[in-house]
């Protein structure tokens, strides 16, 4: 089956007027279970491989794949099936964790900006800056663990935040990295279940910690910081997609689908060999053949 505007009924890139109860967690489309969505699923996994050869050769354009997520919500297991035919040598995965003191002696971009992806290669951040206007906005304490100024730490910082956010994204873009922005938007109830899983699952165990549940209480503040991102940082250049997460199975399809659509936008194509190349080509082959 094809999978047509697919990419398109998540993407947002213009906030205005966005409201994430908009969004169903549980919505399929009209993909109705596992079995039907692997041809697709298994295709755009080809012609992503197939598209970052190319991006690769050419080495001018790169890709940046955001994953922002509530816990459980599946961003390891999207990550690892939806990249899994490319090859390692032109993707890198970087996880973004609570910053380091080191980490913290600088601006709040300063840590992922020097893991942006160079030119010919997809970079994954898994959580990323984003989570300055997340976690840090539902726990205001952690702010003071910045050591921000007092003076430059008013309630404006959000909105501060979202400006320097957008105005470096348009910046990386107009220098060539196309970013996307994958919000996998998982229900409450679905959460519980993954956690009851990795607490009944001995081989699921490893995945869970108790904070995970600590920031279940927080849920509400959750959604209205995910909101309000969403809301302020969407573009043309850099959108959010709300992904559906209820359904592993669809989260992977949405983000295979926005990955091609995004490659294939690009135009990329293979260097073109000129003539002193073509030459240089045609010699080696003599030389080889007379061996
Ligand atoms: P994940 O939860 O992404 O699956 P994990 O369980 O391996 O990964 P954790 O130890 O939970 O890793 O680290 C992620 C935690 O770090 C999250 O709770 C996240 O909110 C927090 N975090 C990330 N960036 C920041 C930040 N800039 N400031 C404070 N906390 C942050
Ligand atoms: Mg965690």
């Amino acid at each position: 089956m094809k999978t047509g505007k697919i990419a398109n009924t998540f993407r947002i890139d213009s906030g205005k007027h966005f409201r994430l109860k908009d969004y169903d967690p549980a919505d399929t489309g009209h993909w109705k279970s596992k079995e039907h969505a692997t041809e697709a699923l298994v295709q755009g996994i080809a012609r992503t491989a197939d598209l970052q050869d190319k991006l690769y050769a050419q080495d001018k354009w790169s890709l940046l794949l955001i994953f922002q997520a509530m816990d459980a919500a599946g961003k390891d297991g999207a990550i690892k099936h939806v990249m899994s035919g490319v090859n390692p040598q032109g993707c890198e995965v970087h996880s973004f964790k609570a910053p380091s003191p080191q980490e913290l002696q600088h601006d709040f971009l300063w840590r992922t900006t020097c893991n942006f992806p160079e030119r010919g290669h997809i970079g994954i951040f898994n959580r990323s800056y984003y989570e300055e206007v997340l976690v840090v906005r539902v726990h205001r304490e952690l702010l003071s663990g910045e050591r921000i100024p007092d003076k430059l730490a008013s309630k404006r910082i959000w909105n501060d935040r979202f400006e320097d956010i957008r105005s470096f994204e348009r910046h990386m873009a107009r220098n060539g990295t196309a970013i996307r922005k994958f919000f996998l938007h998982l229900s409450k109830k679905e959460q519980k279940k993954r956690f009851l899983a990795r607490l009944d699952e001995p081989e699921k165990n490893w995945k869970f910690s108790a904070s995970d549940v600590h920031e279940r209480d927080y849920w509400a503040d959750y959604q209205d910081a995910y909101e309000d991102m969403i809301r302020n940082t969407s573009t043309k250049h850099a959108p959010w997609y709300v992904v559906p997460a209820d359904n592993k199975w669809f989260t992977r399809l949405v983000i295979s689908t926005v990955i091609v659509d995004t490659l294939e936008s690009l135009n990329l194509s293979y260097p073109k060999v000129d003539e002193a190349k073509r030459k240089e080509l045609e010699e080696a082959k003599k030389k080889l053949l007379k061996e």
